[in-house]
């Protein structure tokens, strides 16, 4: 079977790995490079970087997995992920019991209140939460005061402007994802050399196997041409769309339920100094053109770098910000009272499509694999539901492929 696969991000380069040998399979990615959100900057030394900020959970079994084929086990480590609070011009660190117990910006009893919330996150019904908004839901528990002091920067820091339309069912899960923490905080994975080894990998073993991955190629024209498929001149058996279902809808034709995304406008500086008061992840609970602050050798060693490096991530909607950049390095200086020598070089990334909001009755909208003739699968598959994550998409890449082989069948 001749299979054309939609974009070269973790979805589609992880659904080729599993049928390349099989089918002859060609990638089509717009950008000059694979990955998608998890792509990477090459640095003047030669180390490389996420576009976006990445780190790995405990429970993601598919990417070990794929770690452990391309042998990369070796470079998976587990570092401390601490996170604090920006408020008032202050940082404050918010990982173990005793700072959050010092934490002045909430009473004893709203610490409490949340405390609760996160023990009985497991126990919730999300189906009946997803047509609830966050927002009523965490205000009915916790009251007005907990909810704008704690959890509102949480929820602007990952959906910006759209925070007010976000389900409780997607709080609550992420509530309890996140609540295994231990009173030392978290420990999150990072590939040593960063994710970059993971992406390369993959492109290398699909090269091997013939699989052709076409960069700077976007997928332009869609058509179908009796039982096969025309996309950009080139006849095709079946089609694999990991792009966004708008997308494919405008490019084709095809209709598909609406899933709403968002834009992530994220800015990497290189500093001379931390700003973050050693935390790695700051939200920022005073307004800034950011919602958060991610200092990422502040995660993994400052050494290997021998530069601060930070990302300044926010999320838009609609029409990519204008002069975003020049804005978040202004707030940036100012905030921290940094001279302008202090940045030591800066870059911006910004993907239209960062992912996925997760809406009031999101679940209605998750589209199923196999639709008429063709396969859709990406970060608004189930696998990706409640929060996308390196491992949603390599288990959705996977799953489809499953389908498309039983498809495939009527080919031999
Ligand atoms: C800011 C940010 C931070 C994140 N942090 C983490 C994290 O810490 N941990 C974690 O597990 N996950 C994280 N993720 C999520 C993770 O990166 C994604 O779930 C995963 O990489 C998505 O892969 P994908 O292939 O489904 O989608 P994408 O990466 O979006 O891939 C889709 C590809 O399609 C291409 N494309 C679009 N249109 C066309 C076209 N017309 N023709 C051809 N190609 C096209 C795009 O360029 C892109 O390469 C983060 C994501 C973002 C945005």
């Amino acid at each position: 079977m001749k299979i054309c696969i939609a974009g070269g991000g973790l979805t589609g380069l992880s659904a080729a790995l599993e049928l390349t040998r099989a089918h002859d399979v060609d990638i089509y990615e717009k950008l000059p490079f694979s990955g998608g959100c998890l792509s990477s900057y090459t640095l003047s030394k030669g180390t490389t970087i996420e576009r976006f900020y990445h780190h790995c959970f405990q429970g993601d079994n598919n990417l070990f997995s794929l770690l452990s084929k391309l042998d990369l086990t070796k470079d998976l480590e587990w570092l401390k992920g601490t996170t604090g609070y920006h408020k008032n011009g202050v940082t404050f660190p918010l990982t173990s019991p005793p700072e959050i117990l010092k934490y002045p910006y909430l009473t004893f009893f709203d610490k409490l209140r949340i405390g609760l919330l996160s023990f009985r996150s497991k126990k919730v019904d999300t189906v009946r939460l997803d047509g609830i908004s966050a927002r009523d839901y965490i205000i009915n528990k916790v009251g007005e005061r907990a909810y704008n002091d704690f959890f509102l920067p949480l929820l602007t820091s990952k959906f910006g402007e759209n925070k007010d339309s976000v389900s409780a069912a997607w709080l609550m899960s992420r509530i309890a994802i996140r609540s295994d923490r231990g009173l030392e905080g978290e420990r999150l994975g990072y590939i040593k050399g960063g994710f970059s080894k993971l992406i390369d990998g993959m492109e290398g073993e699909l090269r091997k196997s013939g699989c052709e991955i076409k960069l700077s190629s976007p997928v332009s024209t869609i058509k179908r041409s009796g039982s096969s498929w025309e996309v950009n001149g080139t006849l095709y058996d079946t089609i694999l769309s990991t792009i966004p279902p708008r997308e494919f809808t405008r490019l084709s034709g095809e209709a598909l339920p609406d899933t709403p995304y968002q834009g992530a406008a994220c800015m990497t500086l290189g500093l001379d100094r931390d700003i973050a008061n050693g935390i790695y992840w700051v939200n920022m609970a005073d307004k800034a053109p950011y919602g958060a602050l991610i200092a990422h050798t502040n995660f993994v060693p400052f050494k290997r770098y021998g530069e601060h490096i930070v990302y300044l991530a926010s999320y838009f909607s609609g029409q990519t910000p204008k002069d975003k950049r020049e804005d978040m390095k202004r707030d940036l200086l100012k905030r921290f009272k940094l001279p302008s020598d202090a940045i030591l070089w800066d870059k911006m990334a910004v993907d239209p499509w960062a992912g996925p909001v997760y809406t009031v009755r999101y679940r209605e909208l998750i589209p199923k694999y196999e639709q008429k003739g063709y396969f859709i699968a990406g970060m608004f598959s189930p696998p990706n539901y409640p929060e996308r994550s390196m491992e949603g998409s390599i288990v959705a890449g996977q799953e489809v492929a499953e389908k498309m082989k039983c498809f495939g069948e009527k080919f031999e």
